[in-house]
């Protein structure tokens, strides 16, 4: 049963708040205003050792645990949403697969240079007519000469114009739908490989988002994730999985960050002559965005507690996803109700925690979609 950090988590948790704190802060606002993801960062993660932290030492990895990955994935989001979407996606979507499932040469060739920062990863399965219904893709990859020629387009890819692989889904044999999948790796010099264009989000805007095509673009055979035709959608289950749990933590961090800046919000301010920190309904709205972040917290740890155990399913991630997701909106909402106008300027962070936020109810499987995931393994 899972009660506390132990004195190794607590430990971590303080060593990654301060390298975050150092790294990422100075750069949170100039890369939100660009649009663009500061792709130095990678470099400068992988030499501290904070990329792909459950890839194991063989692979280059610090071989840490998945509650050790959430409290990572808590500070950074603290700090930066965007910046934690492209760095979330290189240490869990676009090399999980790899890691769970890959042959020796795969992990060779790019997790460990993920691990390092020296690639960027990707991870490419929702398409523009399918997002949600992932068995609805329509990429497809077909025996050519020695290995697969996929075609297709994907779009919402984070780190897609900045990638130097994606881990992309298509269907070796569609008459199977669902389990006719499978994972590939496509180098971004793959001929036939191109980015459409570049997105423009609500929020994230520090990451990178983008629609990119496959047209004829040939993927040698070692480059096709796990042995056999079929298979990719056991290989996303666990990727999403494991994701989904770690959109607790994302949320966790920017439910942190809202709740210090209303707390001190509240401790600075007077409203009609009065300190605001006086009034009996401000400190009641307080004291339950204190729980709320708490039972946040928590919750993700369960999550990550059994995950790590081996034992976590899909309905335990899901109610990880769905809760905090959930809660962090109420959070975010208060805490822009509370600053009144104040809110709303462009140079309180609080504007950008509610976009930021939003998001979090579509990506890794909306919120709809987390709901019939747990009433299906209800038996309903
Ligand atoms: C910023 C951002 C980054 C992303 N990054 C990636 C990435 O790196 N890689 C990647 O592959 N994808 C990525 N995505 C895609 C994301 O996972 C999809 O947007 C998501 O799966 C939902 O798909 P959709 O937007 O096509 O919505 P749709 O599936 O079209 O759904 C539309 C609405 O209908 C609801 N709905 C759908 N099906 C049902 C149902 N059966 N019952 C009830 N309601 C339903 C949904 O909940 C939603 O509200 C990203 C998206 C965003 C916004």
């Amino acid at each position: 049963m899972f009660y506390e950090l132990n004195d190794q988590q607590k430990e971590f948790q303080k060593r990654v708040r301060s390298i975050y704190e150092r790294e990422v802060s100075p750069l949170v606002e100039e890369y939100e205003r660009k649009g663009t993801f500061p792709v130095q960062l990678f470099r400068v993660f992988g030499e501290e050792h904070l990329l792909c932290l459950r890839c194991p030492k063989e692979y280059g990895g610090p071989g840490l645990d998945k509650i050790s990955e959430c409290i990572s994935m808590e500070e950074l989001n603290r700090i930066c949403v965007g910046i934690g979407a492209g760095i979330m996606v290189q240490g869990g979507l676009a090399t999980d697969p790899i890691l769970h499932f890959g042959s020796e040469e795969l992990k060779r060739t790019y997790l460990t240079p993920a691990v390092r920062g020296e690639k960027i990863g990707a991870f490419a399965l929702t398409e523009p007519d399918a997002g949600s219904d992932a068995a609805g893709i329509r990429t497809n990859a077909v025996k050519h000469g020695e290995g697969y020629r996929l075609n297709g387009y994907k779009t919402y890819i984070t780190n897609g114009t900045i990638c130097d692989f994606m881990t992309v889904a298509a269907y070796t044999n569609p008459s199977k739908r669902g389990t006719g999948t499978n994972l590939f790796v496509v180098e971004r010099n793959d001929p036939g490989f191109s980015v459409i264009k570049k997105l423009e989000k609500l929020g994230n805007h520090s990451s990178d988002t983008a629609e990119l095509a496959f047209d004829d673009c040939d993927v040698p055979r070692w480059r096709m994730i796990g042995e056999q035709e079929g298979g990719g959608l056991e290989q996303l289950e666990k990727t999403l999985k494991s994701g989904r749990i770690t959109y607790g933590a994302r949320s966790t961090g920017v439910a942190q960050a809202a709740f210090e800046d209303i707390l001190s919000y509240v401790k600075r301010t007077q409203r009609r002559g009065e300190p605001l920190r006086r009034s009996q309904a401000t400190r009641f709205i307080l004291a339950e965005l204190a729980m709320s972040v708490e039972v946040m917290r928590y919750t993700t740890y369960r999550g990550a507690y059994l995950f790590d155990q081996g034992v976590a399913t899909m309905k335990d991630a899901s109610i990880v996803k769905l809760f905090c997701t959930d809660s962090l909106q109420k959070i975010v909402q208060k805490a822009m109700v509370l600053q009144k106008s104040a809110g709303l300027m462009i140079e309180n962070p609080v504007q950008r925690y509610l976009r930021d936020a939003r998001l979090f109810k579509f990506t890794e499987g909306t919120s709809e979609i987390q709901h019939l995931v747990i009433a299906r393994e209800l038996g309903l």
